[in-house]
């Protein structure tokens, strides 16, 4: 079991990647971008039409205008606004056509790079904090990408347009504009400052909550059957209450900068009615100027609004997204090297393992497999000899030392090769959502259903199978077919047979099953392993007795290695296990005595 302490996050992509990884996003789509903008200019132009026309308007009717000047006014102003209309539509199209293409994108990035994980970089980090990735972050982004994105190119074309025609008009009654500039300058940036970091708390705080949660469910039966649910309730507790401290502390930001920046806009709008009165009192001005910048400013508040407001969510997505590519930043925990192995040997020499740095588990475990033999691991609870199953199966590399299968190092071979020499058999089976054909095409896509119904027979699976309402072609998985306990395992058994790896390790493949299942699938798992190498991870001596070989880990070390007879006549800890195991009177039934009890060595 993993403990807290050793649990480390994922990464999480700094500023400067975060915008690298935008501008490449924008320089790809920039024919899209292009025309958003371009759009939104148009409209933004379209919409200042209108506080010029009513400017005019006043001044025709304080002037001598005739009333067909008003009408033609009238008119022009339905005009603008029906054309406005029209190009906002286009623009915010556009717009929602680049969001929706920009997030596709990014998703389709994000589980590429979340299924590529390294299955030790996932195990240390916790499934919690990917799940919380997976749902939480990439459902923000997708918030800000299809709907901020957009309503920001919107609102920055208006501002800077309106500002522009407001000074066009003219420069002096624009004045006011200037009002609002230090309410929302230096409220924003004091929020801003703050508000990065309160959103990463605030996102890692659901991350833990997540974790908590997914532990508690997953261990659930161990969790009742050792009263630990009080225990539970307090780190779930304690992990929403953080999450609590988190939100209030960004909340409390958003607080004291929203009334800051309504100030901000109405400030200028009063300003702008005074001092254009005054200024048209005085003459300086016309009434229709002065109530054209008038409507201009005021118009300004709502895309001004808007940006702000998104500003904020954009701090929102901003984490979000350095959490989503900075999943793409956990180094590969192995490259091809495209070496090829020239044989089946498997060679364990020197090899050191440390899940935290500093605490080696493995202490330099030498072994080598005899191609076709079936080598029992035994050993105490917590001797290294699942660590040694895993490296041996190539799912993590050795700190030190090498495990090299026909003299190429596991690590040196690409996942789809290496699943060709050799392959990890453990308790956990996974039915994937999709047809049984899908499930078995996983291990070798491409196989014809020829292939599929032999890896079903020789698992003497193909009777189940083939009997299922459209065969192989049923949906099997939650929400389709419901395949028994057995059955899930015969089909994860029927995936080895067609990956035909020539080595197996089993770390206790079927001791959690119910005893009738268990001789029902020692039979498929008999048909799978013959003609394979075979390392078994025993927690049961029958097994060791049964094997070509045993070999005893204690604390990380192989301290004994030899046939079952050999070893009982060294009178070595392999023997003494034996002996307690053998007086045992229910062994199987008291359990495994060669990880309960441990006689102690020499
Ligand atoms: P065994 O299979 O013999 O019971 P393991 O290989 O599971 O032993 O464990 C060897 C040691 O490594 C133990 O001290 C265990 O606590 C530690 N360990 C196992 N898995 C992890 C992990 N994921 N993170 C940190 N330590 C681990």
């Amino acid at each position: 079991m993993m403990t807290d302490h050793a649990r480390r996050t994922l990464p999480v992509a700094d500023t400067a990647a975060v915008w690298r990884h935008t501008r490449a996003l924008a320089s790809e789509h920039r024919g899209l971008v292009a025309q958003v903008l371009a759009l939104h200019a148009l409209a933004a132009l379209a919409a200042l039409a209108a506080p010029w026309l009513v400017g005019r308007l006043v001044d025709l009717v304080s002037g001598r205008g005739g009333t067909g000047d008003v009408d033609r006014i009238g008119i022009l102003l339905a005009v603008a606004v029906v054309v406005q209309t029209g190009l906002t539509w286009a623009a915010r199209r556009a717009a929602f056509l680049l969001g929706e293409t920009v997030f596709a994108q990014l998703r389709e990035q994000f589980v590429a790079r979340a299924v590529n994980l390294p299955l030790s970089t996932v195990e240390r980090a916790g499934t919690g904090d990917l799940v919380a990735r997976t749902t939480n972050d990439v459902e923000a982004l997708s918030h800000v990408v299809r709907f901020g994105v957009p309503s920001l190119f919107v609102a920055s074309m208006t501002v800077v347009m309106t500002v522009v025609a407001a000074l066009l008009t003219s420069p002096l009654a624009t004045l006011p504009i200037l009002l609002g500039v230090p309410f929302y300058w230096i409220s924003t940036r004091r929020y801003l400052r703050r508000a990065g970091d309160g959103y990463l708390w605030e996102r890692a705080t659901y991350a833990a909550l997540n974790g908590v949660v997914a532990e508690t469910v997953d261990g659930a039966r161990t969790i009742d059957a050792l009263s630990l649910a009080g225990v539970r309730r307090s780190r779930f507790q304690e992990a929403l209450r953080e999450c609590y401290r988190a939100e209030r502390y960004t909340l409390g930001l958003r607080l004291r900068w929203f009334p800051a920046v309504v100030f901000g806009y109405n400030v200028p709008t009063a300003g702008a009615i005074v001092w254009g009165g005054w200024l048209a009192i005085t003459g300086h001005v016309t009434a229709g100027v002065a109530t054209a910048v008038t409507l201009y400013i005021q118009q300004m508040v709502g895309p001004l609004d808007e940006l702000l407001g998104w500003l904020d969510e954009i701090q929102v997505g901003a984490t979000s997204l350095a959490r989503v590519i900075g999943v793409g930043e956990v180094p590969p925990d192995r490259v091809a090297t495209g070496a090829r192995p020239d044989g089946p040997e498997i060679e364990v020499d020197d090899v050191r393992y440390a899940y935290r740095t500093g605490h080696d588990v493995l202490h330099g475990v030498s072994l080598d497999l005899r191609p076709g033999e079936r080598l029992a691991v035994v050993g105490p609870s917590g001797a290294g000899k699942s660590t040694l199953g895993r490296l041996m199966a190539g799912i993590d590399g050795p700190r030190e030392g090498r495990i090299d299968v026909g003299g190429v190092p596991l690590v040196d071979l690409d996942l789809g090769d290496l699943r060709g020499e050799v392959a990890l058999v453990t308790q956990e089976h996974h039915v994937f959502v999709g047809t049984l054909a899908d499930n078995l095409l996983l291990a070798r896509p491409g196989a014809g259903t020829q292939e599929l119904e032999e890896a079903l027979r020789a698992v003497d699976a193909h009777e189940w199978a083939l009997g299922l309402p459209e065969g192989l072609e049923t949906v099997v998985g939650s929400g389709g077919h419901a395949l028994t306990e057995a059955q899930s395992q015969q089909l994860a058994l029927a995936r080895l047979v067609l990956a035909d790896p020539h080595t197996l390790v089993l770390d206790e493949a079927t001791s959690l099953l119910d005893p009738r299942a268990a001789r029902h699938l020692e039979r498929s798992l008999a048909a799978v392993v013959e003609g394979r190498t075979v390392v078994a991870i025993a927690h049961r001596l029958h097994t060791a007795h049964d094997a070509d070989r045993v070999a005893v880990v204690e604390d990380g070390l192989v301290s004994e290695i030899g046939t079952h007879h050999e070893l009982v006549a060294a009178d070595g800890p392999y023997a003494a296990l034996w002996a307690s195991w053998r007086d045992e009177p229910s062994p199987v039934a008291g359990g495994s005595p060669a990880s309960g009890r441990h006689p102690s060595a020499g």
